[in-house]
């Protein structure tokens, strides 16, 4: 399917943090727009003033900006169809509202809230009984006259059915009789989203609507304002829902309750954005005739498309983030990783460690920048040891057998004048040449005594030029105490 350029937006309302979901919508409307050399806009919707989150507007255009998610359209960056906030467009709002009440399509409410309450509590009715759908032109004057207040509300037809195309789900349609007549401007003037979204996406011509499926439903009553001011129905692309796994493997709508789901939550427990942009493409879109999984933002705009995406739940699966995370780890320029690893490490790490010397190793071998406090304890502490770590099958290796190697090393070790990894190999292996034993024996019985774990971001040798010689040669010494009891 070919088109030509296509204008998105990105329509969040500033409620709180930014959760994936989200994010995820953000990078689609995004894509579609940049593959076809379109219009990306950011419209803040923030007409339900009871919702709003201070600093909310904020967290979503960092997000934005630390994702590489320009847009051409927007907050701070402004564009011919703004103001791009909507609470600052209300005037709009109500001019399009008086249109529709002129043509019939929509009309003025006074029900007061005990009214509605009143009904719902005697009928059991959840939505409006259209007590005021009917009014003529002089009772609803008699009413403005009075100074009551009123909202506007859409008159749905009653009978038949409205259908839509979506993109990805397909022909929607739904009964008429089953929707309800929706208030579209309040009585202190604002639009609810049901209205100001529909005349902000017609102003600023949006052409294709990127959203959540939990709109899928609604859209019905949206393309029949369209229809009602006689504008063209945009196209929708309704995105899958983003489910998470719990422990015990049950699926469910992605939440807390599965780890982190805001951005910010990921990139705090050390997540990379670009890996973060990488998986979430992923979660609901396939590339076609590839089963390749790396993607940079640009490659995205280059390939994206609409029919490859998905309309079943996608599963929002932490492993395979870490993976895509250590991945982007390892492809990251080393002094970008060292100043986030220093970050995190140089306030922990004491000063006979060779900090620069440790965040290397650690680059290839985390998964996310958190993991290097844990990978590198074994520097700033003398772990409790198990001295059957001593005995290793492959090289051979029993207590017994490392307590004389580290007898043997620990003085020739002491002269060691450079104290620097290749230095300290060479040491090693002249010391097994000359005793006839296997280097790895000789690296294991090391590694264990100065790392004082099994597993290690490093060789015998490097791990001993991380601790620097004072507190190596410690190590040893407490080694031979531990093996000599
Ligand atoms: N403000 C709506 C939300 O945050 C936007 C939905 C839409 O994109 O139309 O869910």
């Amino acid at each position: 399917m070919s088109h030509g350029p296509i204008c998105t937006r990105f329509a969040p309302s500033p409620t709180g943090y930014m959760h994936i979901g989200n994010l995820r919508t953000a990078l689609y409307a995004h894509l579609l727009a940049k593959t076809t050399g379109g219009r990306f806009i950011v419209r803040i919707e923030d007409t339900d003033q009871v919702r709003l989150v201070e600093g909310a507007v904020d967290v979503i255009l960092d997000t934005l900006r630390m994702t590489g998610l320009s847009y051409d359209e927007g907050p701070i960056v402004g564009g011919p169809n703004g103001p791009y906030v909507q609470s600052e467009r209300k005037d709009i709002y109500r001019q399009y509202a008086d249109q529709l009440v002129a043509k019939g399509y929509a009309y003025y409410c006074f029900c007061t809230q005990e009214r509605l309450q009143e009904m719902h509590d005697e009928n059991g009715i959840g939505g409006y009984d259209r007590h005021c759908r009917d009014l003529t032109p002089e009772e609803v004057q008699q009413h403005l006259d009075r100074g009551e207040p009123y909202v506007i509300r859409q008159k749905m037809p009653l009978s038949g059915t409205t259908t839509y195309y979506d993109e990805v789900f397909g022909e929607i349609t739904m009964d008429n009789a089953e929707m309800q007549d929706q208030i579209l401007l309040k009585s202190d003037g604002f639009p609810t989203y049901n209205f100001a979204h529909v005349v902000d996406d017609y102003l600023m011509q949006v052409t294709h609507v990127v959203r959540g499926s939990e709109y899928l439903t609604s859209t019905p009553k949206y393309v029949l304002l369209y229809d009602a001011f006689g504008w063209q129905r945009p196209h929708y692309v309704h995105l899958p829902l983003l489910m998470g796994r719990s422990d015990d493997g049950k699926i469910s709508k992605l939440s807390k309750r599965h780890g982190a789901v805001s951005f910010q939550d990921l990139v705090n427990s050390g997540y990379l954005p670009e890996a973060i942009v990488n998986y979430i493409a992923l979660l609901g879109w396939c590339p076609k005739d590839t089963n390749r999984e790396m993607f940079t933002l640009d490659e995205l705009r280059e390939c994206f498309s609409i029919d490859a995406i998905s309309k079943s739940p996608s599963v929002f699966d932490y492993e395979k983030l870490k993976w895509f995370n250590s991945e982007y780890i390892k492809q990251m320029d080393p002094a970008r990783f060292a100043a986030a690893a220093r970050q995190r490490l140089q306030d922990c790490t004491p000063a006979h460690v060779d900090l620069d010397k440790l965040i290397g190793l650690l680059q290839s071998r985390v998964a996310t920048l958190d993991e290097v406090v844990e990978m590198s304890r074994f520097a700033r502490e003398r772990l409790p040891l198990d001295t059957e770590l001593y005995t290793n099958k492959k090289n051979k290796t029993t207590p017994e057998l490392c307590r004389t190697i580290l007898e043997d090393v620990r003085p020739l070790l002491a002269d060691c004048a450079v104290w620097e990894n290749t230095a300290l190999f060479e040491l090693l292996k002249e010391y097994a040449a000359a005793t006839e034993r296997k280097a790895g024996a000789i690296m294991w019985a090391v590694r264990i005594a100065v790392a004082r774990q099994g597993v290690t971001p490093g060789g015998a040798t490097e791990v001993m030029e991380v601790l620097g010689k004072e507190e190596a040669l410690g190590r040893i010494d407490l080694a031979l105490e531990e093996l000599n009891r």
